[in-house]
């Protein structure tokens, strides 16, 4: 089971989906990981019924990272804005399938961070609080 999850990450880090950015995102952040180096950039674009109708990220750093951002581009691809802030660390570590340990967890859930303060607005993300 294990090498199901492991040949999936490899497989979006080698060929990762939605990558690249957006001509007129109307939401753009991005986020460093100091720890690992790995940088992840979110471009969406929301439409006038709140449907993130086209996402695109761009980064570079380890697999988990560009993996995790990879998949969750999938995730939001068509989802309201609403529906994406919903979207939980359980999410990503679910879809990820593997078990992370404490210092990679900031490159699985670097993405999300990207996502849930572009979306969100915020200009600068902060680590306390779980709830992300
Ligand atoms: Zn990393």
């Amino acid at each position: 089971m294990d090498d199901f999850y492991r040949e999936n990450i490899l497989d979006h880090y080698r060929n990762p989906r939605n990558k690249g950015s957006l001509e007129n995102p109307t939401h753009t952040h991005e986020e460093d990981n100091p720890l690992c180096g790995d940088v992840i950039r979110i471009d969406l674009h929301v439409n006038g019924e709140d449907v993130i109708d086209q996402v695109r990220f761009d980064g570079q750093g380890c697999a988990i990272s560009q993996a995790s951002a990879s998949m969750l581009t999938e995730m939001v691809q068509g989802k309201t804005l609403e529906e994406a802030k919903k979207l939980s660390k359980e999410d990503i570590l679910e879809a990820l399938g593997i078990e992370i340990g404490p210092v990679r967890l900031k490159c699985a859930l670097l993405s999300l961070k990207v996502l849930k303060a572009g979306v969100y607005d915020v200009p600068e993300w902060t680590d306390d609080g779980d709830d992300w």
